[in-house]
């Protein structure tokens, strides 16, 4: 289990919903002036998050947040050159010609270029963030040349005694030719997974030798009679070298030495700052692990890390999620510093407290469910800086840390972000969204009325429950289900929280004052899984990521189960498709059915299962209805990616020490993103 974190989770759908009794005549302002959307180019939107609270945290607590915040940045290089081994190249490039060229800079070609520019800023490289799909410029490769001439050669980086026409040559075919390095992450099962992917984890190694690598280095271990359990190849690349293959660490001294001596340097100034002794520990133990790249010393920083309960500020740091690499074993690099909301998190403290509870009632064989769940201990927070593979797009939750043995052990910590999930409230109120889309008024009311909380709420029950219930059979890992891993995963977090969404417990416990609140989740997520987010597919794609297929999946069984048993219809008006539930009670014992299924699958290992369900159910499209979709959504001009531009802190020093720490919000996304490249590259280009 190593995919515990929603990306934006229904940024289109739950989140173009306006909360409470807030009007939806609002666009773009919290009604005191700050801005929180900002532009739009391409499939992409640039928000703004605020980071309330931030004033009234000790001065203490400010400079741990600041310094952990310097950390988070300087990783940022790091993620770009793991998407694809040309990115900081072509960044540079891109840049160098961004804030040098003199020509005109108001013609189509140009604007066309700084379109271009922006998507590599937003996905972190060449390749779609989300898709994973290289995009490619819509200016020509004569008018790139030309741009190319126009500025200064000493200013570019050229390589060892090339020149200008020769970098063009270089650079052209990785820029506009799609067939080049196509994909970042490919999971068709048909294809060598790593030779078909474009990410930057294995050179000159195929998915047969990775796989046997491991393998041998893991018996190897176990001959020898050390522990097994470390998360193996999590940070290092695989390189063949004289056919040799060799492992290259991530740390001091190895591979991306440059960026993580500056992030180990601000670690270091966080040390003192920190809250509490575990805090502490995890912090020495972390740098501890960047210096000397050992597995062993970071699952030792995350038992710390997890154990720290009392801190209000916290963070994520290191190589973390998976999903960049095919095969489920690289970490990319990532970051988020954050501090609790006190008040918030009552909602989730209420649900760990009954985990047990919802284990226990959980509709999977009693085989598969945890005799005691451990410590799922979950909090709302407040992200205060987001940096590598969580920047510019962010998670709305996490749940870490991902090994499972230390899951099983010491529980995890599970969060939801709330001013995240905010910013994308405010920025869609009014959007035109939900009207377009929604079956009835009456679905819409409920939206207004009960979607914020009912988001939030599956939210937390996804990454506090659902991710941590369960269990697996003896001698079955993770990796059984390789490339349907995530998906499957993902799927069982989801059911989860639907299933429990609607459970009478969730009225008993307070959470909800009605089933209003689940009715409006079920709406909104049959109408998402079955028809809105193919807005996020390109005509004639299939669905790749993870999320996304575990939504189809479970839409799509769920409405195939369900004909002629009154439970959902497709309806069709003046040429619309409409998704209607008519009957909530049967619609959650089928969520409760499709989890029984998935649940046996994950705790089996079940590979061809998997593979049966995904491949059914996840990653079609109907290509009609898929044309009407993207059509409808045409027309409401709503970009259904967003980014984030940070917020930036500064240090106040009066005589020698720190007498503050100011917080200002950025409203131009390029700015930001050329500040960070001057301030925060650390890492060589070629
Ligand atoms: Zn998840």
């Amino acid at each position: 289990m190593k995919y515990f974190r929603i990306l934006l989770l229904m940024t289109i759908a739950s989140y173009a919903i306006s909360c409470g009794q807030q009007g939806n005549q609002k666009k773009n302002d919290d009604g005191n002036g700050f801005k929180y959307l900002t532009e739009q180019f391409a499939d992409a939107r640039i928000l703004r998050y605020q980071v309330p609270g931030f004033d009234s945290l000790s001065l203490k607590q400010k400079r741990l947040i600041y310094y952990l915040s310097q950390a988070a940045l300087c990783g940022r290089d790091v993620i770009y050159d793991q998407n694809y081994r040309y990115n900081l190249l072509i960044r540079k490039t891109l840049e160098v010609i961004y804030e040098n060229y003199r020509g005109n800079r108001n013609s189509d070609d140009f604007r066309s270029f700084e379109v271009y520019l922006k998507r590599v800023w937003f996905s972190n490289g060449i390749h779609h963030h989300y898709s994973t799909d290289k995009f490619v410029p819509e200016f020509s490769k004569e008018y790139f040349s030309s741009l190319l001439k126009e500025v200064d050669p000493a200013s570019l980086p050229l390589a060892k005694g090339q020149d200008v026409n020769g970098f063009i040559s270089e650079l052209t075919p990785l820029i506009f030719d799609a067939q080049v390095a196509s994909k970042r992450v490919s999971l068709d099962p048909e294809k060598d997974l790593i030779l078909s992917s474009a990410s930057n984890f294995y050179e000159g190694v195929n998915q047969h030798e990775a796989e046997q690598y491991y393998e041998s280095l893991k018996d190897a271990d176990r001959k020898a009679g050390k522990d097994t359990l470390i998360s193996y190849g999590l940070n290092s690349k695989l390189q063949k070298e004289n056919g040799k293959i060799a492992e290259h660490f991530y740390r001091v001294g190895g591979l991306y030495s440059g960026a993580i001596e500056k992030i180990v340097y601000w670690l270091e100034k966080a040390v003192p700052e920190t809250e509490t002794p575990e805090q502490k520990e995890g912090l020495l133990l972390l740098i501890d692990y960047y210096k000397t790249g050992s597995l062993y010393t970071w699952d030792r920083y995350n038992v710390a890390w997890v154990k720290d309960l009392n801190s209000l500020v916290d963070y994520v740091n290191g190589f973390i999620e998976v999903y960049g690499d095919p095969m489920a074993m690289k970490g990319s690099w990532e970051s988020i510093v954050n501090f609790k909301d006190v008040v918030a998190t009552r909602r989730t403290q209420i649900l760990s407290e009954n985990a047990q509870y919802f284990e226990d009632h959980s509709p999977v064989d009693p085989s598969f469910r945890k005799k005691e769940v451990r410590g799922v201990t979950a909090k709302v927070i407040t992200a205060a800086q987001l940096g590598g593979e969580c920047h510019p797009t962010t998670p709305i939750g996490i749940n870490l840390p991902n090994a499972n043995w230390i899951r099983k052990t010491y529980g995890s910590k599970s969060v939801t972000i709330d001013n995240i999930t905010y910013a994308y409230d405010q920025a869609s109120q009014g959007n035109g969204f939900l009207e377009e889309f929604a079956f009835s008024k009456e679905e819409i009311d409920r939206a207004r009325k009960f979607g914020y909380l009912a988001g939030n709420l599956t939210t937390d029950l996804h990454e506090c429950l659902g991710h941590g219930s369960g269990q697996l059979l003896p001698g079955v890992t993770a990796e059984a289900l390789k490339n349907y891993h995530s998906t499957i995963e993902e799927a069982r977090a989801d059911l989860f929280a639907l299933y429990y969404i609607k459970d009478p417990e969730m009225v008993n416990l307070g959470l909800i004052a009605d089933y209003e609140t689940a009715k409006a989740e079920y709406d909104n997520f049959m109408r998402n899984g079955l028809m809105t987010q193919l807005v996020r597919i390109q005509p004639g794609k299939t669905i790749e990521e993870a999320h996304m297929r575990d939504r189809a999946l479970i839409a799509n069984w769920v409405f195939e189960k369900s004909k002629g048993k009154n439970i959902v219809e497709k309806v069709t008006r003046e040429g619309k498709t409409y998704v209607h539930i008519i009957d909530y009670d049967k619609l959650r014992w089928q969520f409760g059915e499709l989890l029984k299924i998935i649940q046996k699958i994950t705790s089996e290992g079940n590979y061809r299962e998997a593979r049966e369900l995904v491949e059914k159910y996840a990653v079609g499209v109907d290509p009609v209805l898929h044309k009407e979709v993207l059509e409808r959504y045409k027309k409401l001009n709503i970009a259904p990616y967003s980014g984030f531009i940070n917020p930036e802190y500064t240090l106040v020093v009066k005589d020698d020490t720190i007498s503050d720490v100011q917080i200002i919000y950025p409203e131009d996304f390029a700015g930001q993103m050329l500040r960070y490249s001057k301030n925060y590259s650390y890492l060589p280009l070629r």
